[in-house]
């Protein structure tokens, strides 16, 4: 599980500025004077995308062995970077190939035409391919396939190299491709769990986690072996799983992984150095047990100081909820920050004592909470250059509760959107001063506190009822990712204003109240808010969006916490009752919790279909209009920090040191070369 899409956003949103990337809080101005003053965030804005640069600073101080080790990681990251494009969508490597062409032998191309490739290559680098990673849509080129075809010829006879399938010449390629670059009606949606009445939600999405056109009914009596790494593929009405492994699918880019993971292993001390060979060997294999086995050995380790999440992970890409798209994070534990958060995570088994659901459904022993503030090095795959701020694994519900999870929060992503926010946004969406004073002040704490509620809290908390089988995924379906994330908001939302994490010390006393009374607005805003981001659909598809839609409407229908309002032809989502509020979060998890411990499906889907899908196109607009007038971006993409190894003599590597490239450009045409 991974948490942020929408808070990175909310966050963005909730600091004021006008198209400068300097903060203008005052309180803010203060403690990072030093900071913003000498290094640049915000890179450029592409479209509705923020480019910002993120930072690592507690690298250099880590030991060698430490960083060394890294270096094997970071390595391994770039290596399986190819997969994800592949996975989310069967021609997006060919693609990325042409426009990258055209934009490093640019040379006497036409100035609009470049111009243009170059605004649509840097979407497709943040989006990891032709889809929006919002609103799940394609976007295309916006000029004539001549002029396109003529910069590519051009990039060609400047000493660029493209490579072509067998037997078939560039134009013939180029003229293949021409519906995917430029007919927003070829393959419109990537994942398309609502595709309408009588259509089928894998031939309605245009990932490739499927090909042949498999359809939902060719999945009745089938037994899938590999659910999470594996492509359904249907060949001569028969289906067939492409495993991915050594051997198997993505066979070139697992056996890049493999060797810097092999090369890692000296470095890891034996509790990560166990879990890399568990990895490698599922790897190896691709058979479930040996994931199940590298999982539980993730899980055990915790007391690595570095550490590393690579494979076949989240399932929000397929609409099913059961394929795993590749992701890779490399990161290193921020000590300072992991303070608070491990004052949490040893709380853990009073929470949930306390949780506002049946008691049938808390778990008697919270085990393995291990909760860690982190700086990440590389993030790749479907969780960069767009990334989450925070992540619980694994996702294997059996082991969680066996074994627990880990639990992570994104600590430089996180400073990385505060610092880089762009634009005056304090007001637009509070209803009055008060409000936007309290986010402005309370903002920061707030969201790293809900944050660390939810993974450290909320994903690792409860139990399945009784008597139940099997995975409550497998039950709920489509509307389980929504589910699980409303969960795990709903338990942030509930004790982000308790008296405990006061008496913890983990929020000021004086303070507490305000603390929680700024999450309440925020999140309520953010139902308004979001909308900027599904400025073409006319339904809400993301988990996340999905969840925060469907509480902020549950509360407004069953309890009097929050009033609409309108001013100026605007329209505001106000908190009256704060403690209306929580108590209707209360209610709403007690049932929220029932209905994912019984595997209620027809319970998940009457939830989301009344409050979390639809939405009201006026609205929509009206906030696509406010947030346009204000130059705000709907997400953010990062440049990863690079590392460069410095070996003695004899090839041995004596230091490894960081930089910030502050150009999207130029990495992501590094590491593309890096696979090539
Ligand atoms: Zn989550």
């Amino acid at each position: 599980m991974r948490y942020g899409l929408l808070l990175l956003a909310l966050t963005i949103m909730l600091t004021a500025s006008c198209s400068t990337p300097a903060p203008a809080t005052t309180e803010k101005a203060a403690t990072t004077e030093k900071a913003a003053a000498a290094r640049k965030y915000l890179l450029e804005m592409v479209d509705d995308a923020a480019v910002v640069q993120l930072y690592a600073d507690g690298f250099d101080k880590l030991p060698l062995r430490d960083k060394t080790l890294l270096w094997h990681l970071y390595q391994a990251a770039i290596a399986g970077r190819d997969i994800y494009y592949d996975q989310r969508h069967r021609n997006a490597l060919e693609m990325r190939a042409i426009i990258e062409a055209v934009v490093s032998h640019g040379q006497g191309v036409d100035a609009a035409a470049l111009d243009e490739i170059r605004r649509y290559t840097k979407l497709f680098w943040l989006n990891t391919g032709p889809y929006h990673n919002l609103t799940a849509r394609k976007f295309v080129l916006s000029m004539t396939p001549a002029a396109f075809n003529a910069a590519v010829m051009k990039s060609v006879s400047n000493g660029a190299t493209i490579p072509t399938a067998a037997g078939e010449s560039l134009d013939a390629m180029l003229a293949r491709l021409q519906p995917m670059f430029f007919d927003p009606n070829v393959d419109p949606i990537v994942t398309n769990k609502a595709p309408g009445a009588g259509r089928d939600i894998l031939s309605a999405s245009a990932n490739n986690l499927y090909a042949g056109g498999v359809t939902l009914a060719d999945l009745k009596g089938f037994k899938e072996k590999y659910g999470l790494n594996s492509r359904l593929v249907k060949r001569d009405g028969k289906l067939v799983e492409e495993v991915y492994k050594v051997g198997g699918r993505y066979s070139k880019e697992i056996s890049a992984i493999v060797g810097h993971l092999e090369a890692a292993v000296p470095f890891a001390n034996e509790a990560m150095a166990t879990a890399l060979r568990a990895l490698i060997q599922f790897y190896r294999s691709g058979e479930t047990a040996d994931r199940v086995k590298y999982d539980i050995a993730w899980v055990a380790d915790k007391a690595s100081s570095v550490d590393t999440i690579n494979g076949f992970i989240e399932v929000y890409m397929d609409p099913r909820g059961i394929k795993g798209a590749w992701e890779s994070l490399v990161f290193y534990v921020n000590p300072e920050k992991a303070e608070r958060i491990k004052a949490l995570g040893g709380q853990a088994q009073w929470f949930e004592d306390h949780m506002p659901f049946d008691p049938r459904f808390r778990k008697p022993n919270v085990t393995g909470i291990v909760a860690n503030a982190i700086d990440v090095i590389i993030e790749t795959g479907d969780s960069g250059p767009v990334t989450p701020i925070g992540i619980n694994l694994p996702n294997d519900e059996q082991i969680r509760e066996r074994y627990g999870s880990k639990s992570v929060s994104l600590t430089n992503v996180t400073e990385a959107y505060n610092e880089s926010t762009p634009a005056g946004m304090h007001s637009e969406f509070a209803w009055d001063a008060a409000e936007a004073n309290r986010s402005r002040r309370f903002r920061s704490v707030s969201d790293e506190l809900h944050t660390e509620l939810h993974e450290v809290l909320g994903h690792a908390s409860g139990r399945q009822a009784p008597g139940f089988k099997g995975s409550p995924d497998e039950v709920i379906k489509e509307h389980y990712s929504a589910l699980e994330e409303a969960r795990a908001d709903l338990i942030a939302l509930y004790y982000i204003g308790d008296p405990k994490l006061a008496e913890l010390g983990i929020v000021p006393a004086a303070d507490h109240e305000n603390i929680a009374r700024a999450q309440y607005d925020y999140y309520t805003r953010n139902a308004i808010m979001q909308l900027r981001r599904a400025r073409e659909a006319t339904h809400l598809e993301e988990a996340h969006m999905r969840n925060r839609q469907m509480i902020v409407h549950w509360l407004m229908a069953n309890t009097k916490a929050i009033e609409e309002r309108h001013r100026d032809g605007k329209t505001f989502y106000v908190v009256v009752d704060t403690k209306a509020y929580r108590e209707g979060v209360g209610r709403l998890l007690a049932d929220v919790q029932r209905i994912k411990s019984e595997g209620d499906a027809a319970a998940a889907a009457k939830l989301f279909d009344s409050y979390g899908i639809r939405f009201d196109p006026k609205l929509r607009d009206e906030v696509v209009k406010r947030v346009d007038a204000l130059k705000l971006p709907s997400y953010t993409g990062f440049v990863m920090p690079k590392l460069t190894p410095v070996t003695d003599s004899s090839g041995k590597i004596t230091d490894v040191t960081i930089s910030y490239p502050q150009d999207l450009t130029m990495q992501m045409l590094e590491y593309a070369s890096m696979t090539r």
